[in-house]
């Protein structure tokens, strides 16, 4: 399954708690919706509503999610002795936006 995170916007007058459910630190601005695996494979989603510097470091979470899939993948292409030039490409320009 491919993970996702999905924001929308609320009615802060309704039912949004004064703060992020992820720092609790500030007021939120979003809400966020977060679908992945867990460790057996199983979907599981994390809702909640979120500030801006959180929406970001979900966003970043995806990123290192997929980065992840992409290294398993490319290491079982490798074990079935196949190609991993794209793969490793893929993989590359996306370390290259995570360091950024
Ligand atoms: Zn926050």
């Amino acid at each position: 399954m491919n993970s996702s995170v999905h924001f929308t916007t609320f009615d802060p007058l309704r039912d949004a708690p004064e703060v992020c459910n992820v720092c609790t630190l500030v007021a939120p601005i979003l809400r966020y919706e977060f679908e992945t695996d867990d460790e057996s494979g199983d979907p599981y989603i994390i809702k909640g509503f979120c500030c801006e510097p959180c929406a970001t470091r979900l966003l970043k979470i995806l990123e290192c999610s997929e980065s992840r899939e992409w290294a398993e993948e490319e290491a079982a292409l490798a074990a079935a002795d196949q190609d991993t030039t794209e793969v490793r490409k893929r993989l590359e320009a996306l370390r290259a936006v995570l360091v950024s």
